[in-house]
């Protein structure tokens, strides 16, 4: 309400339906929100689930604004994505991540790898290789503890998606494919794909128990995961009912809050420094 007195909002409230006005209204802070610091990213442990080794971390990116206080990403990477927004904040929360991989480092604590969300526009300009091998030079991190986690549409939807990984792959990270199941891939697309992981959606895991087409899919993605020799991660596990299915079927990777929700990284170091 208090943005409607400024420059011209007043002009587009009376033409727009209150919700058009809200996001004209978040997308305008959004564009700001890098230069004012309210972007910080949580990190959430992922673990081996029969010993419980951190094996990794996945970067969430959190906005924290004045008024709004925590937007959730579900809300505003949408907008940030339709704006064209991401590509600037993608790079930030990438660089982000990877300095913070380092200052873990320096604090005590390896963590083995850093799992960055990619979106689909951020392929769309054609620097996405450049762009990934410019902040691992300039953080020192080594490649091959980043991970990015793109998803199926991604790949369907990007004309040289094919290029760019195999680009992004030449520089030495891996790459999963997040909410794996949930999108139209092509399992041919997967074959020549250089992928290293597959991450099974949480909406196959909530209901594992009471569900049992949920606990086929599972099953499948598992086995598929590893007859191509990918690792196969489980996200959104919340109970250890849950865990000890993926374990007897053959996942030993998890994420989810049974472990640990997405924290900021002292928490992580507090909790995993050896
Ligand atoms: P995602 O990549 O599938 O990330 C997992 C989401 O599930 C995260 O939500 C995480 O907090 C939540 N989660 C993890 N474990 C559990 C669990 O046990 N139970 C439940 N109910 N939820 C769990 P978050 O942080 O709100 O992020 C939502 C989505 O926003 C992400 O889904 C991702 O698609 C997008 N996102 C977040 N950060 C970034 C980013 O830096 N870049 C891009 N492009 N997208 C991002
Ligand atoms: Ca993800
Ligand atoms: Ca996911
Ligand atoms: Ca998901």
């Amino acid at each position: 309400a208090k943005a409607r007195g400024r420059n011209g909002y007043r002009f587009y409230a009376m033409s727009m339906t209150g919700e058009g006005v809200e996001r004209l209204r978040l997308e305008t802070w959004l564009r700001r929100s890098l230069e004012k610091n309210e972007m910080f990213l949580n990190y959430q442990p992922q673990v081996e689930i029969d010993t419980g080794r951190l094996i990794g971390v996945e970067a969430l990116v959190r906005w924290n604004h004045p008024e709004l206080g925590l937007v959730p990403p579900a809300r505003f990477i949408p907008l940030a994505e339709d704006s064209g927004f991401i590509s600037q904040l993608g790079e930030w929360v990438l660089a982000q991540a990877c300095r913070q991989m380092v200052l873990w480092q320096e604090a005590g604590l390896v963590v083995p790898k850093i799992a960055v969300n990619l979106s689909v526009r951020q392929f769309e300009r054609g620097t996405i290789v450049f762009t990934v091998g410019d902040i691992l030079r300039r953080t020192g991190l080594e490649p091959h503890r980043l991970q990015l986690e793109v998803t199926e549409s991604l790949i369907m939807n990007t004309g040289d998606a094919l290029q760019y990984i195999n680009g992004l792959h030449a520089l030495g990270v891996s790459l999963a494919i997040d909410d794996f199941g949930t999108g139209y891939s092509s399992l041919a697309y997967l074959k020549q794909m250089p992928v290293q992981t597959l991450k099974i959606d949480r909406s196959f895991i909530k209901d594992i128990h009471a569900d049992a087409n949920d606990e086929a899919i599972a099953i499948a993605i598992i086995q598929l995961g590893k007859s191509m020799n990918l690792a196969v991660i489980a996200e959104g596990v919340e109970t250890d009912e849950q865990a000890a299915f993926l374990l007897r079927h053959g996942c030993n990777q998890a994420q989810g809050y049974f472990y640990s929700r997405p924290v900021m990284p002292d928490d992580l170091l507090q909790r995993w420094r050896p």
